[in-house]
C-alpha cells in the first residue's frame, strides 16, 4: 500500500514536533521554529547515495515516504556525467595510463586497478581527504551521487547460512542476529530490480539467485571447470554471478561487453546507483536529493529518547545547516558512517550516538585478496572469444565446509578465475616499432589465467577506527584513525590460498605456475566492513536484526559497517538486500507508530 505522503507526513511532522517545541519554547518562538523547521522536515533522511543509500532511497520513496537524500560529493547524472564512456584510448592524452605526477600526489588510490585516466574523476584523491593509519589501510573513496556504485567490479554472490551461523558456532565474532532465511526474500528483491547474471547451480555454500542468464565461459575456462571436477571432486568453477545485465532488463539497456564499466555505462547495462535506484527513486516524486551536503553528525534529542535529525556542511559554502526526519537511514559506507556515528555526541552518548559498550569503531574487517597466482596455459591457438566479457568465473568455497576441516585455520575462501589472450606483442623488451608492432598488434597473443583468492577476515576487538583528537579535515570532520592488521588466521589461510590454488593451476594442466602473496595492507580490497556491527546482544553489538541502533531504534545502519563477520562472497548484494529489509521494518514501524 502506498502512502498518500502529504497526509503522512503532515501527522508525523505535527504529533512529534508539538510534543518537542511545546516543552522546550516560548509561544512566539513556536511558531518561527515550526515553520523554519518544517521546511527541513522529511519523513525519512538517508545519508549517503551509494549502493546502500540508493537502495534505501528506492524503497522509502516507493513505500511513500519524503525522502531527503544526503550526499557529500557532486551530483553525477547518469549518462550525461560519464565524460569518458565512449572515449577511445588514443583520444585519451596518456593512453588511459597514470602519469608519474598523478601516481606520485596518489600514493594509495593509484594502487586500485580501477584507478586510471579514464576513471580518476570518479575516485577520491588521496590529498583532498587525508586520514590516518596507525597501521597501513588504503582507503579507496568515491564522493559523488552514486558513490562507488559507478567503480564497482558487481560481482554478487549470496551468503549461505553457513556464513550467518559461522560466529556462533566457531565462536570467533557475535552470533549475527539473523538466519539465511530472514534475508533470502531480500535478495531475490534485489537481485529481480538490478539483475544479476548468473548460473543456478544448486550449491548449499552459495545459494543461488533470481538470474538473468551468465556470460560466457571461454574455451579454456570450461575445459578447467571439468578438469577440477575431475581431479577435485566437491570442488566447482561455475559462472560469475554479476550484476551485469546479460539481456535487457526493466528499461536498462544490456551490456555491451566493452569492459568499461568503470567510467560509468552509457547503455545501463550495469547496475549502479545512478542507472536504476535513483531513477526509480526520483520516479515516485518523493525523493529530495541534495548533492554537496556533508554530514556532520546525527542529532539526538533526549527529552524524546530519539535521534531527531542530522547537522550537514555545505561542501562548497562550509555552512551548516539542520534537516530533520522521524527515521534516518545512515549509508555513507563503512568507515565514514562510523565517523558520523562516532561524532554523533550528546550528554546521552559522549562516546558517540549508540555507543554504549565501547563496540563502535571496532571489529574492522575486509577480505584478503593477498593470495594471487598466474600460469601460461599450452595449445588453444586456434581458439579466441568474442568481446570483453565483464568479471568472470568463480570458484567456490570448499574449505572448511562440510566435511573439510582445516587443522591451522577457521573460515574459507573463493577465488575468481579467468583465462584471456592478449595482444601479440607481450613484453616490453618485445616491443617492435613501425610494422612489425602493427603486424604483432594485430595477432593474438598466448593464452593465460589468474586465480586471485578473496578470503573471509575475522573480527577481532582491536581492529579499530577511531577518530583523531587533534586533526580535523576541511569541513570541520574528525580524522580517521585506522589500527587494523592481518592476524595469525588470515595468514595461514593465505598460504592455503597460495597451495591449493597451484595444485588446481597444476590439475587444469597449466604451466609456468607463478604464486604470490604480495601482502597487501586491508583496504586495497574495497570491501571494508564491521565497525558497527548487527548481533543478539546490545552489550557486545550496535545494531538489532534489523539494522536498527539498540538504544536509537529509529536510526539504521545498512552498509558494511553492520556486518559481523565477512564471509568469502562479495559483500555489496548483502548490504542491499538487509537495507530493502531495513526500510521495509521501518516503513512498518511507522505504519504501526512505535518507532
Ligand atoms: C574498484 C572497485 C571494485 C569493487 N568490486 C566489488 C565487487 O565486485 N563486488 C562487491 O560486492 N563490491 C565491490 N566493491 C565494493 C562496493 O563498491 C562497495 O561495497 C559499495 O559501494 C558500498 O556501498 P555503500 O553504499 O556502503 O558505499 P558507497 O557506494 O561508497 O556510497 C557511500 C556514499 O556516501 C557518501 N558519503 C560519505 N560520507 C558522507 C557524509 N559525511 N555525508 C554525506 N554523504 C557521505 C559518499 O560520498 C558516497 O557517495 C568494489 C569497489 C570498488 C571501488
Amino acid at each position: 500500500m502506498a502512502f498518500r505522503s502529504a497526509t503522512w507526513r503532515g501527522t508525523y511532522f505535527l504529533y512529534h514536533q508539538t510534543q518537542y517545541v511545546v516543552m522546550a519554547k516560548p509561544y512566539s518562538a513556536v511558531n518561527l521554529n515550526l515553520v523554519a523547521q518544517q521546511s527541513q522536515t522529511y519523513d525519512a533522511i538517508v545519508i549517503g547515495s551509494g549502493i546502500s543509500g540508493g537502495w534505501a532511497a528506492k524503497e522509502l520513496c516507493e513505500k511513500g515516504l519524503q525522502t531527503l537524500v544526503l550526499e557529500r560529493g557532486r551530483n553525477v547524472e547518469h549518462i550525461k556525467d560519464y565524460p569518458t564512456a565512449m572515449t577511445p584510448p588514443w583520444e585519451l592524452k596518456h593512453r588511459n595510463r597514470l602519469t608519474h605526477e598523478v601516481a606520485e600526489a596518489n600514493p594509495i588510490v593509484s594502487k586500485c586497478y580501477a584507478f586510471g585516466e579514464s576513471t580518476e574523476h570518479f575516485f577520491v584523491k588521496d590529498n583532498e581527504h587525508p586520514y590516518v593509519q596507525e597501521k597501513p589501510f588504503d582507503w579507496i573513496r568515491g564522493y559523488q551521487v552514486g558513490g562507488k556504485s559507478l567503480m564497482w567490479a558487481r560481482m554478487t554472490q549470496r551468503w549461505s547460512n553457513h556464513d550467518f551461523e559461522a560466529n556462533a558456532k566457531d565462536g570467533f565474532g557475535a552470533d549475527w542476529p539473523i538466519r539465511y532465511d530472514d534475508i533470502a526474500p531480500w535478495y531475490a528483491h534485489v537481485e529481480r530490480f538490478a539483475g544479476i547474471s548468473g548460473n543456478k547451480d544448486g550449491l548449499p555454500q552459495l545459494p543461488d539467485g533470481e538470474f538473468l542468464p551468465p556470460f560466457e565461459m571461454n574455451c579454456v575456462e570450461k575445459d578447467f571447470k571439468e578438469n577440477l571436477a575431475r581431479a577435485f571432486p566437491g570442488r566447482h568453477l561455475i559462472h560469475g554471478r554479476q550484476a551485469n545485465l546479460s539481456v535487457p532488463h526493466m528499461g536498462r539497456g544490456h551490456c555491451q561487453a566493452r569492459n568499461l564499466c568503470h567510467r560509468g555505462c552509457p547503455f545501463s547495462g550495469y547496475f549502479s546507483s545512478n542507472s536504476a535506484t535513483l531513477p526509480a527513486a526520483t520516479a515516485t516524486g518523493n525523493m529530495t536529493l541534495r548533492p554537496h551536503s556533508v554530514v556532520h553528525s546525527i542529532i539526538y534529542d533526549e527529552t524524546l529518547g530519539r535521534a531527531t535529525g542530522v547537522r550537514v556542511v555545505d561542501a562548497q559554502t562550509k555552512e551548516m545547516t539542520e534537516f530533520y526526519a522521524q527515521i534516518i537511514f545512515v549509508n555513507a559506507s563503512t568507515v565514514n558512517t562510523t565517523l558520523i556515528l562516532l561524532n554523533s555526541t550528546s550528554n546521552r552518548f559522549p562516546n558517540g550516538l549508540g555507543n554504549d559498550h565501547e563496540v563502535l569503531g571496532h571489529y574492522l574487517m575486509a577480505h584478503n585478496y593477498r593470495a594471487r597466482l598466474f600460469a601460461e596455459v599450452e595449445g588453444y591457438e586456434g581458439d579466441y572469444y568474442y568481446g570483453r566479457r565483464p568479471g568472470g568465473p568463480y570458484l567456490v568455497r570448499f574449505r572448511n565446509f562440510g566435511d573439510d576441516h582445516h587443522p591451522d585455520f577457521v573460515r574459507g575462501y573463493s577465488y575468481s578465475f579467468s583465462a584471456f589472450r592478449g595482444q601479440g606483442m607481450v613484453t616490453e623488451e618485445d616491443e617492435p616499432i613501425g610494422a612489425a608492432f602493427k603486424e604483432k598488434m594485430s595477432r593474438p597473443g598466448p593464452w593465460r589465467v589468474g586465480l586471485t583468492g578473496m578470503g573471509e577476515c575475522l573480527p577481532y576487538y582491536d581492529n579499530k577506527i577511531t577518530l583523531s583528537p587533534d586533526q580535523t579535515d576541511d569541513w570541520g570532520m574528525p580524522l580517521v584513525v585506522f589500527d587494523g592488521e592481518w592476524k595469525d588466521n588470515e595468514d595461514r589461510m593465505t598460504q592455503d590460498i597460495l597451495d591449493e590454488g597451484e595444485a588446481m593451476l597444476e590439475a587444469g594442466g597449466f604451466k609456468n605456475i607463478r604464486r604470490i602473496d604480495n601482502q597487501q595492507a586491508m583496504g586495497l580490497d574495497i570491501h571494508e566492513m564491521g565497525t558497527a556491527r548487527m548481533g543478539r546482544d546490545p552489550e557486545t553489538s550496535m545494531l538489532n536484526a534489523f539494522n536498527q541502533i539498540h538504544s536509537v531504534p529509529n536510526v539504521f545502519v545498512t552498509d558494511g559497517s553492520c556486518m559481523a563477520s565477512t564471509a568469502c562472497q562479495n559483500p555489496s548484494i548483502t548490504y542491499m538486500a538487509l537495507t530493502a529489509r531495513a526500510a521495509d521494518h521501518a516503513v512498518n514501524g511507522l505504519k504501526a507508530r512505535n518507532l
